[in-house]
């Protein structure tokens, strides 16, 4: 008896560990403009292509639609395919181009795949992976589709560290589900929403080439065994996984932001020759010339993985232990953390070249995926 209440204590902290966010890269659209800038000739007639933006009901029947084929929460809000201009109707030409770059690639992050059936064995989460990756509300419920962490291998323990051991997370199949249906629609002629569905399976393709979203823990140093050090171990524990929870928490949003606050340099990000030209710096193997969007995913998933403990050991040279500290809680202060300093102190030159190399990598990766997606999607 005493077992099973141990149990249940335990496996209700672990329903909440790395519940905290599910979001990665931030802004995904302000990687697209630099990752289709230097594509090939070919792919960049291919994303010319432009067919009518449809109008309000007709907007919404496809919206519809796709809430029942994808399996998407009916709740959540949809903006329209039209332009902030509203122009649309048969007259209105988009290219592809433009809704690749354009907030389609964020919509995944609105809301369609938070609070979904709440039952495990629900049709949307057939394994029970919402218990380990976010749980069933809020936002952070969204995890399950936007992660994947493969499971633990024994030829890399450390780097595979994740309870449980088995694989987790739906999102190569979110992939490759949602990239087949932009085929379809454009195979059927509808250019738009075939563009839209195209920068939502990127959406997912990019979560993966963040490491935070393809290992459970980055780095082992980020927890904090001392919790263990106590005379009743069920308390260690569950004092062991709220504050591991609370440091990759910290770590995971600090990394996004610094991330986020140097993309917004444009042209003059130390990260656009990652997007714009990735062969230099990608770290990506894919066994094939044209990998299908599920083998796509777990061949992002894996470059991450080896990426992992090193974006761990150069975020934590790099912001140091402060958010180690107790009592530190990252998401109550967003605004913690003064990027800008960070980008200039000459004291920290070597931990930022160390972050930089790594999340350049990452980039690159993400850059590579994209383009290879677009072409599978495009494909005659
Ligand atoms: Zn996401």
């Amino acid at each position: 008896m005493k077992l099973s209440a141990s149990a249940v204590v335990v496996g209700t902290l672990l329903s909440t560990l790395f519940s905290q966010t599910s979001f990665a890269w931030n802004q995904h659209q302000t990687l697209m403009p630099l990752i289709l800038e230097n594509s090939t000739p070919a792919l960049k007639q291919t994303l010319f292509r432009s067919g009518s933006i449809p109008c309000g009901t007709d907007d919404q029947a496809i919206i519809r639609q796709l809430i029942s084929s994808l399996q998407l929460n009916p709740q959540s809000r949809f903006h329209p395919t039209a332009p902030s201009t509203g122009k649309c109707g048969p007259t209105s030409q988009i290219s592809a181009l433009d809704v690749l770059v354009s907030s389609a690639v964020d919509d995944p992050d609105n809301g369609m795949d938070q609070n979904l059936s709440p039952a495990a064995e629900s049709v949307f989460d057939p394994s029970g992976d919402r218990k380990w990756m976010g749980g069933v509300q809020g936002p952070s419920s969204q995890g399950f589709r936007h992660m994947y962490f493969g499971g633990w291998k024994v030829t890399q323990p450390l780097a595979t560290f994740q309870i449980p051991a088995r694989a987790l997370g739906l999102a190569p199949q979110r992939t490759q589900l949602i990239a087949e249906k932009a085929r379809e629609l454009l195979k059927s002629g509808q250019v738009a929403w075939g563009a839209r569905l195209t920068a939502w399976a990127i959406h997912y393709i990019q979560d993966l080439t963040q490491p935070f979203h393809s290992v459970q823990l980055v780095s082992l140093k980020l927890v904090p065994w001392y919790e263990m050090l106590t005379l009743h171990p069920s308390q260690g524990f569950q004092k062991l996984v709220q504050e591991t929870t609370r440091i990759v928490t910290n770590y995971h949003w600090a990394y996004e932001g610094y991330t986020q606050d140097r993309l917004q340099m444009g042209n003059d990000s130390p990260f656009k020759e990652c997007l714009s030209n990735p062969e230099k710096y990608a770290t990506l193997k894919v066994k094939s010339a044209h990998p299908t969007p599920f083998e796509l995913s777990h061949a992002v998933s894996q470059a991450s993985i080896q990426l992992a403990s090193t974006v761990g050991s150069s975020e934590l040279d790099f912001f140091g232990g402060h958010l180690l500290e107790t009592g530190v809680d990252f998401t109550a202060d967003p605004n913690m953390i003064n990027y800008k300093d960070y980008a200039t102190r000459p004291d920290l030159l070597a931990a930022r070249m160390q972050l930089h190399e790594v999340t350049c990598k990452a980039l690159a990766n993400a850059s590579i995926a994209s383009r290879l997606l677009i072409e599978w999607v495009f494909a005659p």
